[in-house]
């Protein structure tokens, strides 16, 4: 992964000429004075935690496996959104742990998290670290120090109950390498996030993710059959059956906990048989509310397709569905005019409803609602390109703009004004800004809306950005949207979930916090609204 960027920097973008052009016209981009810092350059806070402390550490994880280097404290500094990477490109490492911790089991981090609390040291446990909501940038103040706890060592598939359909994982383990474990048992989990190259089993668990293939695989909260809780108060043990009626389910006050309440140490998660057969395609709808009509049906009437989006129309101008053809001239870049869907299935011969009933019926509701079907090409453009965004936001950055996304949910009757709100609060904010969206997330209930904003960078892009941020916060709570649909809570929308929560529900977070954490060593300010 780039130290202050997206990804394997063998697959970095530069910006075709088209592209730039655009930039510079339409948007009046022009590229950073600066050079961006080198690794060597960033300056980090001086390492707070004593020898013998450090020692202690060693003592339970092993001496290797507490680390201080320079490197090693860059790379566990933050997440990967915009404004985390705004910073790094200035040289500012200031959220830097003092040391990395990497237990090497559940017994490791119970002892860990014990040795902390006795000491005040604050944990962040910490996953595939590309988390875009603040959620790996603890408050230091109070504390001796800060760790990062580092999963990556509870990287094993443990089990696989192939009668029940359940595989139970370690918290470490890397999205990829969790689909190549279980290739070979021919299973999958069918969660594919635009993190997917980077992110863990418990990061996902942990920030409550969903994938591209949510409308057919489910969120990853739906899969989660099973978990252990480590906290410095002592192990929870959840899930003991596929559902259950003894009273409110704590699993769910797990899933979504962002390493407040202890740090997941083993997850039982549902399994699905890996398809055998994959088509992704392309319709056209006049508008954004047609398009969304016809989502709806789908998502109320069935059949629903395992991959579901409808990109605005800005964002099928732009072609962003499609991001690995932008700028390249040829039909995969510009989107045209519409709204282009991408309905994708997927499925094996003899197992359900045959993919190609599936493809015909949904064909059926989308023409009858105004689509006009693309065939292949587009949804074959979408695939190829469905993880590429993240790079192209490096190289945007590099040249001058600041390209970020924040998304929401709401209930299909209130999804047009939740829609509006977003946009012109970000057009205010930010002058004249592009501003693209999709529908990223269909239920029977609502929807999910996926905003992507790109904007000349000004003087100070970070404080720029928040104040953007801030305004379709606001715009969110009071158009009774949540703060959040997939990406989490963090730092960054703490204050508008206590808004969502109240005082009661955010007096009931604190108090479970208390009995779990009794320090509050775990992620101090992140999540939990603040009294
Ligand atoms: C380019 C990009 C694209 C993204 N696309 C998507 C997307 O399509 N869908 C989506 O849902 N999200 C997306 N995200 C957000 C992010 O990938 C998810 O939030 C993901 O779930 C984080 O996983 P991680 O392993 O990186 O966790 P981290 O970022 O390491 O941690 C996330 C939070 O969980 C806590 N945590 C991590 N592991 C544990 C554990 N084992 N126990 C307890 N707490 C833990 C951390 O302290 C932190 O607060 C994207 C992010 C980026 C940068």
């Amino acid at each position: 992964m780039l130290w202050s960027g997206w990804g394997d920097p063998a697959q970095a973008r530069e910006l075709p000429e088209p592209i730039r052009g655009l930039l510079r016209d339409l948007l009046g981009v022009r590229a950073p004075d600066a050079p961006a810092a080198t690794l060597e350059s960033v300056r980090l806070p001086p390492a707070a935690l004593p020898g013998p402390l450090l020692a202690a550490l060693a003592g339970i994880a092993g001496a290797a496996n507490v680390r201080t280097g320079h490197e090693t404290r860059v790379r566990h500094t933050r997440g990967k959104s915009t404004p985390d990477l705004l910073r790094m490109r200035v040289g500012d490492g200031s959220d830097a742990p003092d040391a990395v911790v990497l237990p090497g089991s559940h017994e490791e981090v119970a002892e860990l998290l014990r040795l902390c609390s006795e000491e005040r040291i604050a944990v962040v446990p910490f996953g595939g670290g590309t988390s875009v909501v603040g959620g790996l940038a603890p408050a230091r103040a109070g504390f001796t120090g800060v760790i990062a706890l580092d999963l990556a060592r509870l990287d094993r598939l443990r089990s696989v109950d192939a009668e029940s359909m359940v595989a139970e994982f370690e918290p470490g383990v890397r999205a990829p390498e969790a689909e190549r474990l279980l290739a070979a048992h021919g299973l999958t989990l069918g969660h594919f996030p635009q993190s997917f190259e980077y992110a863990t089993l418990g990061g996902f668990a942990a920030a409550r993710s969903s994938g591209q293939a949510s409308a057919g695989y489910g969120r990853f909260d739906d899969m989660v059959a099973g978990l252990t809780l480590a906290t410095p108060s002592g192990t929870l043990e959840l899930g003991r059956a596929p559902r259950s009626a003894a009273g409110p389910d704590l699993r769910q006050l797990v899933l979504g906990s962002e390493g407040v309440f202890g740090v997941i140490t083993s997850l039982r998660l549902r399994v699905r048989r890996a398809p055998a057969e994959r088509r992704y395609e392309g319709w056209r709808f006049a508008s954004f509310a047609a398009g969304s009509a016809a989502m709806r049906a789908l998502a109320q009437e069935g059949p629903l397709p395992s991959v579901l989006r409808l990109s605005d129309e800005t964002e099928t101008m732009i072609g962003l569905a499609k991001p690995e053809a932008i700028g390249s001239g040829g039909s995969g870049g510009s989107g045209g005019s519409g709204c282009l869907l991408i309905a994708g299935y997927e499925g094996t011969p003899g197992a359900g409803v045959p993919l190609e009933e599936r493809r015909r019926a949904a064909a059926a509701v989308l023409a009858r609602l105004g689509g006009e079907p693309l065939g292949e090409e587009p949804g074959l453009a979408w695939e190829r390109g469905r993880f590429a965004a993240p790079y192209l936001r490096d190289s945007l950055l590099a040249a001058g703009a600041t390209v970020e996304t924040l998304e929401t949910a709401g209930f299909w009757a209130n999804l047009p004004r939740l829609y509006d709100a977003v946009r012109l609060a970000l057009l205010g904010a930010l002058g004249s800004p592009l501003v693209m969206c999709h529908v990223s997330h269909v239920y029977e209930t609502g929807a999910s809306l996926y905003f992507t904003v790109v904007t000349p960078q000004d003087a100070d892009p970070v404080a720029q950005w928040e104040r953007a941020k801030a305004a379709a916060s606001a715009a969110i709570v009071e158009a009774g949207g949540t703060i959040t649909h997939h990406h989490g809570v963090g730092r960054d929308h703490r204050d508008a979930y206590g808004l969502e929560l109240g005082p009661l529900g955010a007096a009931v977070l604190r108090a479970v916090k208390g009995e779990l954490d009794p320090a509050g060593i775990l992620n101090p300010g992140v999540l939990i609204p603040g009294p």
